[in-house]
């Protein structure tokens, strides 16, 4: 992954020194992220409808109070990246039935065995039964390779050195390794020509009726992993897409856009010879890595907290304030994670002028009250005027606390709202500063 991440340095670089945007700021942005995009091999169509989608958001939506520019900026740009690799979609890797079979294809050494070989320790590790099978009678050393990486990892192997007949190898394979939990069928990438390879394929696949197809891809290939894909596709469905050598260029950026655009789901990521070298692809952990930050996922969670935060200030304002927004705020604050860290994101005179006297709201503080309002009634929350003494000590009991505990919340509710009102004003203020224009 250090290619691409290599690649994209000098935009993550160039964002860090961003405080506002203007005209300029933007194009040198866009220009970045289109070069980093091209030296990935992503497709060219591609480039410039991320690149588009990407500098309008940033023209277009402000970050939300409280996040810098250059937070913002980042922002957008990994939602558009895990957009264009596949979306937010965790890959699934729950195996449906027993045993479930995969075949794998794909190109001459565009590592199949090796793959076959990561997959399976994967799920050994996981403490499955696994068996691999070699129909690979082209490359006489194909058998010994996934024979000894079998022995190394501890899978089940069947193969036959002599054998000339791929599908009957498969066929006897899978009856053999029938009591594992998952059997993996790895086939050959060369032939006599393309046809005869596909043929192959789809007679292999015509025989044992594997539950899942997997693609394997080499990310050398880049944007032309899509067309590899289809070319398949036209003889075997194709349901999962494996790109290895991930570890040794920027390409596999372009390769897997490209898949993802076919709509075949990458699954996983080579990343290494090693055979423990694999990882499940999910999108967002990539971009993060990617773009070099791990701690990008708190960025997004933040910046969305804030922008419910700002939701519900929107309430406020309009005067359609009960405790059902007070709730809501709750809910928003606990997202935020601590109070000091949500001091942090207001803009620095408000954070000096609220004392820690005035707000000692701790976490623990804010999950009761949450309980509390969670054990009133929606007419409750929308008049709390109709709270008398034992409605009290109903939702005491229900959040098993002290009817003092609910007085207090409705007390602290009170200066919250005042608050709040004076809150909304700076809020006003602080994102007028860092507007993007
Ligand atoms: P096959 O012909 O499709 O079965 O390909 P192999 O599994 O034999 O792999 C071909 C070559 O690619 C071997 O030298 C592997 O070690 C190498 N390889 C496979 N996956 C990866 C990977 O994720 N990273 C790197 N660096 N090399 C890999
Ligand atoms: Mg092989």
């Amino acid at each position: 992954m250090k290619p691409l991440s290599e690649l994209f340095s000098k935009l993550v670089e160039r964002i860090r020194g961003v405080e506002y945007i203007d005209e300029q700021t933007l194009q040198e942005i866009s220009r970045e992220l289109q070069r980093s995009l091209l030296k990935a091999d992503v497709p060219l169509d591609m480039v410039k409808s991320f690149t588009d989608a990407a500098i309008r958001r940033m023209k277009e939506e402000r970050p939300p109070p409280g996040i810098p520019v250059k937070d913002f900026v980042i922002y957008v740009i990994y939602q558009e990246l895990v957009k264009l690799l596949g979306g937010e979609a965790e890959p699934d890797l729950k195996l449906p039935k027993r045993p479930y079979l995969v075949m794998l294809l794909g190109v001459e050494g565009s590592g199949k065995t090796t793959t076959a070989a990561k997959i399976a320790l994967f799920y050994i590790k996981r403490g499955l039964k696994v068996g691999v099978v070699e129909t690979d009678t082209v490359r006489p050393a194909a058998y010994d390779q996934l024979k000894q990486l079998a022995e190394k990892i501890g899978a089940r192997f069947y193969g036959e050195r002599d054998g000339g007949d791929a599908v009957g190898i498969a066929k006897r394979g899978v009856e053999q390794l029938k009591g594992v939990d998952l059997i993996l069928v790895d086939t050959a990438g060369r032939h006599r020509n393309e046809q005869s390879l596909l043929e192959e394929v789809k007679a292999i696949y015509d025989a044992v009726k594997p539950d899942e197809v997997m693609l394997v891809v080499d990310a050398t290939v880049g944007r032309q992993a899509a067309a590899q894909a289809e070319a398949f596709m036209k003889y075997v469905p194709i349901h999962s897409v494996a790109i290895t050598k991930m570890d040794s260029t920027a390409r596999g950026g372009g390769a897997l856009a490209a898949v993802a655009k076919t709509g075949a789901k990458v699954k996983f990521i080579g990343v290494g010879e090693g055979v423990d070298e694999v990882e499940p692809f999910s999108p967002r952990k990539f971009v993060a890595r990617v773009l070099g930050m791990g701690d990008l996922e708190t960025l997004v969670e933040r910046v969305k907290a804030v922008f419910e935060e700002e939701e519900v200030l929107e309430e406020l304002e309009s005067g359609r304030l009960d405790l059902l927004t007070f709730k809501k705020q709750i809910d928003a604050l606990l997202k935020l994670g601590p109070l000091s860290k949500v001091l942090e994101l207001l803009p620095g005179t408000l954070a000096s002028k609220i004392s820690d006297e005035q707000i000692e709201l701790s976490q623990k503080n804010l999950r009761r009250w949450r309980a509390i309002l969670s054990s009133m009634t929606e007419e409750e929350l929308r008049d709390p005027g109709i709270l008398n003494a034992s409605r009290i000590r109903r939702i005491a009991v229900g959040a098993g606390v002290t009817p003092k505990d609910v007085k207090d919340m409705l007390k602290a509710y009170e200066s919250m709202r005042k608050m709040s009102k004076m809150l909304r004003r700076q809020y006003r203020l602080g994102a007028r500063g860092v507007r993007l224009q």
